[in-house]
């Protein structure tokens, strides 16, 4: 069998150019027109020494050795642990450069798929770090202490981090106080070695503007040593802290949390506003977790609705409610709905604390219920669909445009699904309505958030 030749070897050191960006904020270097190296940290236009790290068949990576030439794009963040982590890719990009990547990013997606379209300037923070308001971190036994920080690539080595620059800082400290506790009662981890021990993450969740804290113990294991002590420092080190619960999750089975929870300590949930509106948010229920950049996300695209109070209002794929929440006294109805059983009952809770009478959320798989809705002959005139990345389904489009409404509001944290499910929504009777607007959600990270509203065709 003839060996293909490939057009760089592993290890290989060269010079060039960075010619382009790929959707995750990695550099490109083109080797050949068709043979891409990925790199990180690495802005187009600038001049590298790189090192090849790996070869694919049809692409490879790469790591800058030396910036030969670097962009007035870039900064220097005093912070590379954050790029070989992953977990803020962006950190050495000026803020400015990266919402101007974020708009260009969109942009491209749709003129690649023939899609005439305007994107706007994305929307930014003001101080653009410490802003998350939940993490989840991996603990592991090392060199004798109880590390907490995140697993390299392709690795069972845990580095340990501590300032992750990306969350409430208050969270940062949480984590170290609770892995300490759990250090000084000598807890097993998770070892993903011989796939063995306890504790397996640390999730904190606190509320932007209640300053409520939950801690969240996940465990491989059913029960926990020295419950009681540990419960009891938790409490006396954490003054904040309203809701302490152990997340029974065994490896095998979840990746990260599982709906197995008890309350060590506090409540089952803590509560949060966003838009002057209350919500109760427990463990498993997804929260946005940007809580200032939310509430600018929803206004817009409440705004970009142009709700009048007759309409009737779908918000599909609703977690706790919130977008179906803070719009529900402009409209005449809304109906949610949402797969995942807590975040429904947190719904619930949050209609009634918030002396909503005219929501209601349903239990279901979206494009399912899409289909129940329209064979009950449902007529919406506002949909809002707010879909994890994989975007929306065939199904829920078919039966969105056969409900007719004449607004679709797509709120999308996923360019590359956002402009495959336009094509699809744009054959089908419907026509983009303004500009498309990025709100950047998660700064110094790859990742876009953007509205699209859709009007139908008369
Ligand atoms: N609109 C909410 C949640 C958006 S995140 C907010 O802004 O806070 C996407 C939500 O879709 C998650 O709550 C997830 O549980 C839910 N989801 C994922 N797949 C779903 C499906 N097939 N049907 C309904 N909801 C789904």
């Amino acid at each position: 069998m003839a060996r293909t030749i490939m057009p760089v070897k592993l290890h290989e050191k060269i010079v060039a150019e960075v010619n382009d960006v790929r959707i995750d904020g990695m550099g490109i270097v083109n080797i050949t027109p068709s043979y891409p190296l990925y790199i990180a940290d690495a802005i187009p236009g600038e001049e590298i020494l790189l090192e090849v790290t790996q070869v694919d068949k049809l692409s490879g990576y790469a790591r800058v050795l030396e910036w030969l030439k670097t962009s007035d794009k870039r900064q220097n963040s005093q912070r590379q642990y954050l790029i070989d982590a992953g977990t803020a890719p962006l950190v050495n990009l000026k803020y400015q450069a990266q919402l101007e990547l974020k708009q260009m990013q969109i942009q491209r997606l749709f003129d690649q798929r023939g899609i005439v379209s305007s994107v706007d300037s994305t929307i930014g923070m003001k101080a653009p770090s410490y802003y998350r308001n939940k993490t989840i971190v991996p603990v592991k036994w090392q060199d004798g202490h109880l590390t907490s920080g995140f697993y390299r690539r392709g690795s069972h080595e845990l580095v340990p981090m501590t300032d992750y620059f990306v969350n409430d800082a208050d969270i940062d400290k949480a984590i170290i106080t609770v892995r300490d506790i759990l250090e000084k009662y000598n807890i097993s981890a998770f070892d993903p070695d011989i796939e063995q021990g306890a504790m397996r993450y640390i999730m904190i969740r606190r509320g932007f503007y209640s300053h409520e804290l939950m801690v969240v113990l996940v465990s491989n294991h059913e029960t926990i040593k020295f419950e009681e002590n540990i419960i009891t420092d938790i409490c006396q080190q954490l003054p904040d802290l309203t809701s302490l619960i152990f997340n029974y999750s065994p490896k095998k089975e979840y990746v990260l949390l599982s709906p197995n929870n008890r309350t060590l300590w506090g409540s089952a949930a803590i509560h949060d506003t966003l838009l002057g509106y209350d919500f109760v948010i427990g463990p498993n229920s997804f929260y946005q977790v940007n809580p200032q950049m939310t509430e600018k996300l929803y206004d817009l695209a409440a705004q970009k609705a142009n709700l009048k109070t007759t309409d009737v209002v779908i918000d599909a794929y609703s977690g706790i409610g919130t977008i179906g929440i803070t719009v529900a006294n402009q409209v005449k109805q809304v109906l949610g709905v949402e797969v995942v059983p807590g975040a429904v009952a947190d719904a619930q809770l949050n209609i009634k604390a918030n002396k909503i009478k005219n929501a209601t959320y349903i239990l279901a798989d979206a494009p399912e219920q899409f289909k129940r809705w329209q064979d009950a002959g449902l007529k919406p005139d506002v949909v809002f669909v707010d879909p994890p990345r994989r975007g929306l389904t065939s199904q829920l489009i078919q039966a969105t445009v056969d409900m007719g409404p004449d607004r679709l509001v797509y709120i999308s944290c996923n360019p590359v699904t956002l402009a495959r499910d336009t094509v699809e929504i744009l054959e089908k009777g419907y026509h983009l309505s303004g500009t498309i607007l990025p709100v950047d959600q998660f700064p110094q990270t790859s990742h876009i958030e953007s509205i699209t509203v859709f009007k139908k065709s008369s």
